[in-house]
């Protein structure tokens, strides 16, 4: 702001999905669009009510040229922390983060005094999925059972991979009676789905359990009561939702 006054900056990286501005737009702008060493860095956009000088465009250049490399070690520890949050084979955020938002979330629901949901999603009958088919067609179920669940819960809810063929979705703001909604939305989402591989055609099924915070809650005891009420729908035949 000191070196080129400006009215309003805008930097986009669709690559690492990144997205920032600030201000009002002004009438003229110029426009960067970086790149280091064959790596695309994204665009960065000034914009003011008066036109921009030739000096101004060439101190810009000379700033540009001390941001770029200082750009590139941010973008890339920003990547090595979303890899390091995200399950490869499902693209869901993986059993780090949700150790990691779990904590921070019965923090904060606790208080704002906000209600906090859990569900537990057990694919049934995986193994023979795998027995049967091999691991591959195991790995195609998971990828789209994930894809199911992400398509139908809403944008603030978290999806994770908790384990295996285990799911974990966390609904912040959500009392127990829309959780279990959303649990038997998610579940009719995946008994609707057909996988076809090779030759044959899959149908897929999954048992969920829902838990809500109470006060005396810890992670612990608020995993445990989703993952039991998990249990108690696979007891009662799969393919279901129950909730303790
Ligand atoms: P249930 O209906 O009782 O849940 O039975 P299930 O067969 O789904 O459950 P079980 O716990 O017996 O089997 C889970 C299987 O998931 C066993 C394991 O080999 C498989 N598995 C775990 N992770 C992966 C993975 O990343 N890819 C594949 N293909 N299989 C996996
Ligand atoms: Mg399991
Ligand atoms: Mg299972």
């Amino acid at each position: 702001q000191s070196y080129i006054p400006h009215n309003s900056v805008e930097y986009t990286n669709t690559e690492f999905n990144l997205a920032f501005k600030r201000g009002v737009i002004g009438r003229h702008s110029c426009s960067y669009a970086l790149k280091v060493e064959e790596q695309q860095l994204g665009e960065l956009k000034l914009t003011r009510s008066q036109r921009f000088s030739k000096e101004d465009l060439h101190t810009l250049e000379s700033l540009l040229c001390c941001l770029i490399y200082p750009l590139r070690n941010a973008t890339l520890f920003h990547q090595a922390l979303q890899m390091a949050y995200t399950d490869p084979l499902t693209q869901t955020h993986n059993r780090a983060a949700f150790n990691d938002m779990l904590d921070r979330e019965i923090k904060r629901a606790n208080r704002f005094d906000k209600p906090l949901s859990l569900i537990f999603v057990d694919i049934d009958h995986f193994k023979t999925v795998n027995d049967n088919f091999g691991h591959a067609c195991g790995d195609m179920v998971l990828a789209t059972v994930a894809g199911r669940i992400k398509e139908t819960v809403r944008g603030i809810d978290i999806v994770f991979r908790f384990g295996g063929e285990e799911f974990v979705i966390l609904l912040i703001d959500t009392h127990a009676e829309e959780a279990i909604v959303i649990a038997e939305r998610v579940r009719k989402s995946i008994e609707s789905q057909t996988l076809a591989y090779g030759m044959e055609i899959l149908n897929m099924s999954a048992s969920l359990g829902v838990s809500a915070l109470c006060s005396q809650d810890d992670m612990h005891s608020f995993i445990k009561r989703a993952d039991a009420a998990m249990y108690k729908a696979k007891r009662l035949g799969r393919n279901r939702v129950c909730a303790e």
